[in-house]
């Protein structure tokens, strides 16, 4: 059984009350390790650490802050092994997929924003006869980073990696359902003798541990990424203290497919953006809108692709692997029943699935698709985050248009079409923070990644995300 503890000050620490929780590998169902049930005094504790350390941390300079960000993704390269089995044990994703995707891009996170702070520029103004204006960008304090469980690391480091580069020091909360490669990186920060209080890690539920860093009026900012119902909360909680706020929410992304399209790159990416990650991720398209003239071509070539893909124990070599956690597995299988309810046909999945071995109890759902719902019934309006796509034919861009802004959500969008100015026109008028154009999930960590509507407010990534985690004073000099 392995212990997570939290890290505060630099220290190791249980929490205070001693309490713990269990902590599961859903591809077997069995605990594997507890963490702390931290509460409110060990936030406190944790707040006072970063408060101490601010001063020394922001007056570092820009080429020691580089240095310890990149001892730190230096480390986690060494150790990519232990990073990626604790990522698949904690998680359920296929091995393959933490090496391929969420620890890499955990170590370009501390790269990218090492790197991008000691290149933030400041700007000047000069005002015709009177002066010069220039803007001074400062750490803002002690913030907080609180980070979902679909892409752990990856999330989390999305956080904390700017707001230490931009010289604040750090409380941050991961999910609780996977705590283990955030505890796994304050083991490197311990080692690579990262300045204590730097950077503090309080584990426990969101209820407790991430309304406690919320609440409190020391922390200057938080940066959340998680589902749309608890960004609310944390909306209306951070307005009372007057922070700055960055959301990162859910989404019920459109992938539109028209006549003209690439069809076999479109097929090959649309089974990827559908299901990588057991559907678990904020970017993956839910909703498949395909013009009618492919529509019976794109939905037997998709049905027999979905048949081969492989479901299993995610140390080998499957496609997918478990859904995160029992409660998100009922969550899917209950959106499969609303959609046979109103009026939906499963074209191919739809249930439970039991794998032999040491899986046997592991929390798998079939790749599932499903035709013949309405755009506005409720499977096709709310957020599933499993494995779970729709089919929804059209005729024309306008069509498309209408039914994929048809929701409160405006996070991501695929287009597929060979028609350059079509490409353009429906880029332009989809609500959405991100567009993709025939591909998806290519992501260059300068640009802007953020939703619209309800999958988020402010944008992070780049220089977006060094201002959200900077006040900024403007001086005027008179000539
Ligand atoms: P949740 O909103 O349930 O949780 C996210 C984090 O917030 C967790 O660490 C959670 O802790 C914590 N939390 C829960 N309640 C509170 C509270 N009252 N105050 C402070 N913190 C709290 O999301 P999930 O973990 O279920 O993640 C899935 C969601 O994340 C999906 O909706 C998905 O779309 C979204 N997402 C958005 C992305 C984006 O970039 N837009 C990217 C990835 C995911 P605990 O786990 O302990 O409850």
């Amino acid at each position: 059984m392995i212990t997570i503890q939290n890290y505060i000050n630099g220290q190791f620490l249980d929490s205070g009350s001693k309490k713990t929780l269990e902590n599961i590998n859903p591809s077997q169902g069995k605990v594997f390790s507890t963490i702390p049930d931290s509460d409110s005094t060990d936030v406190e504790q944790a707040i006072h650490a970063a408060n101490n350390a601010f001063l020394d941390w922001s007056l570092l300079s820009f080429e020691k802050r580089f240095d310890y960000l990149l001892a730190i993704a230096h480390m986690i390269e060494a150790r990519m092994d232990n990073f990626v089995q604790a990522e698949s044990m904690d998680n359920g994703k296929p091995t393959w997929l933490a090496k391929q995707a969420d620890i890499p891009r955990a170590i370009s996170n501390l790269k990218f924003f090492a790197a991008a702070q000691m290149n933030f520029p400041s700007e000047s103004h000069h005002t015709p006869g009177q002066g010069l204006n220039y803007t001074l960008r400062k750490p803002l304090g002690v913030v907080g980073c609180i980070s979902p469980w679909n892409l752990p690391l990856y999330l989390f480091t999305w956080k904390i990696a700017p707001a230490l580069a931009a010289g604040n020091t750090v409380v941050a909360k991961p999910s609780e359902v996977t705590p283990y490669t955030a505890y796994l990186l304050t083991k490197v920060c311990a080692e690579i003798g990262l300045p204590a209080g730097v950077l503090n890690v309080v584990h426990g539920l969101g209820s407790t541990v991430g309304a406690s860093i919320v609440a409190s009026p020391k922390v200057k900012a938080i940066a959340f990424t998680g589902g749309t119902s608890t960004g609310r909360y944390i909306n209306g909680e951070c307005a009372k203290t007057f922070k700055k706020v960055s959301l990162e929410l859910g989404g019920k992304n459109p992938n539109i497919i028209f006549n003209d399209c690439n069809f076999d790159e479109m097929l090959a990416t649309t089974i990827r953006s559908s299901f990588t990650n057991q559907g678990q991720i904020c970017l993956c398209g839910s909703r498949i809108f395909v013009q009618k003239g492919i529509y019976e071509q794109f939905k037997n070539a998709f049905v027999s692709k979905v048949r081969e893909l492989k479901v299993g124990d995610p140390r080998t070599e499957v496609n997918l692997g478990s859904i995160v956690s029992e409660v998100h597995m009922e969550k899917i299988l209950n959106y499969i029943d609303l959609a046979k309810k109103e009026g939906g046909s499963i074209l191919i999945g739809g249930n439970r699935l039991s794998i032999e071995g040491e899986c046997k109890d592991g929390f798998f759902i079939q790749p599932t698709v499903i035709e013949g719902l309405s755009h506005l019934c409720q499977v096709n309006q709310e957020e599933i985050f499993g494995p779970v796509v729709t089919l929804i034919p059209f005729d024309t861009e306008e069509d498309a248009i209408e039914m994929a802004n048809s929701t409160p959500y405006g996070l991501a969008c695929t287009i597929w079409t060979d028609t350059i100015q079509r490409a353009h026109r429906v880029a332009e008028k989809i609500d959405s923070g991100i567009v993709w154009v025939n591909s998806w999930m290519v992501r260059d960590l300068r640009t802007p990644f953020g939703g619209m509507k309800e999958s988020g407010v402010g944008r992070e990534g780049g220089f977006e995300a060094m201002r959200f985690f900077t006040e900024t004073k403007n001086v005027f000099i008179k000539y």
